[in-house]
């Protein structure tokens, strides 16, 4: 049984000072969740303050980005050993964002969950098409070669270790979601293809939805068994609308 997996994604938002009042307010309104994963993900200056205040919360605190290489000269990259040593578990690897407005590759996404695996921590890995590849009936396609990628030579007792963010790019800040039918469907294909790469890693590795997920349609998407949870953008820069989201999926 994979446990629901909630995490936000705070994108370039929230000053060192407003992260820790934020989750300040957030470990009191969720004290009581104890069958829902649930991390935040601030930028990497707010994330000593966040791990500080949640010291004694069970909500986790992931980056939202990192560099593959251990240390050197990468002026303004942050290695994973520098995240792990701030305690945290999570990175999100590969957000469309990074790939649109930094030109993240496929290759580089690989590389980046390759170390972040290799240093214990655990990659959310976010695919999803565009509006124009939807239109063209290529989402599967598109997302099975964004999987494939990704996973390529991790070895197979650390697939269970990803999540995977299945997050449609024209549904991401748009207030646009995709239909509980469609992403279910999209999911169980992703699912597929990691059946093909690792035999009964399908089974645990956690897939979530992302795009405009809000307190009010998170239950249509939690409720279809092969959806693990979701990567929130815009819904968890509020106490108040995150803690709305992780409650209905208790
Ligand atoms: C995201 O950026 O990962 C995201 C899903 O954003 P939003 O929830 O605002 O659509």
């Amino acid at each position: 049984m994979r446990r629901p997996f909630i995490a936000g994604n705070w994108k370039m938002n929230k000053t060192p000072s407003e992260a820790r009042e934020l989750v300040g307010e957030l470990k009191d309104m969720v004290s009581d969740v104890d069958d829902v994963d649930m991390a935040v993900c601030p930028t990497f200056v707010a994330v000593p303050a966040v791990v500080d205040e949640l010291e004694d919360s069970d909500i986790m605190v992931g980056a939202q980005n990192m560099y593959w290489k251990d240390s050197g000269s990468f002026t303004g990259e942050v290695s994973p050993q520098m995240l792990t040593d701030l305690d945290l578990e999570h990175v999100i690897i590969g957000h469309s964002e990074r790939r649109e407005y930094f030109h993240e590759t496929d290759r580089e996404v690989n590389m980046k969950v390759r170390k972040a695996l290799e240093k214990g921590l655990k990659p959310i890995v976010c695919v999803g098409e565009s509006l124009e590849e939807r239109e063209e009936g290529r989402t599967e396609e598109k997302v099975a070669f964004q999987v494939w990628s990704a996973l390529s030579g991790v070895a197979d007792e650390d697939i269970p270790e990803v999540t995977i963010a299945y997050e449609p790019l024209w549904a991401i800040g748009t207030g646009e979601s995709a239909s509980p039918e469609e992403a279910a469907s999209t999911i169980d294909s992703i699912r597929d293809i990691v059946e093909d790469i690792s035999p009964g890693a399908e089974e645990k590795i956690r897939i979530q939805y992302g795009g405009s997920v809000k307190p009010h349609n998170i239950e249509d998407f939690i409720s279809r068994t092969t959806i693990d949870g979701a990567l929130v953008g815009g819904a968890s820069l509020t106490a108040e609308s995150f803690a709305g989201v992780i409650k209905k999926c208790q």
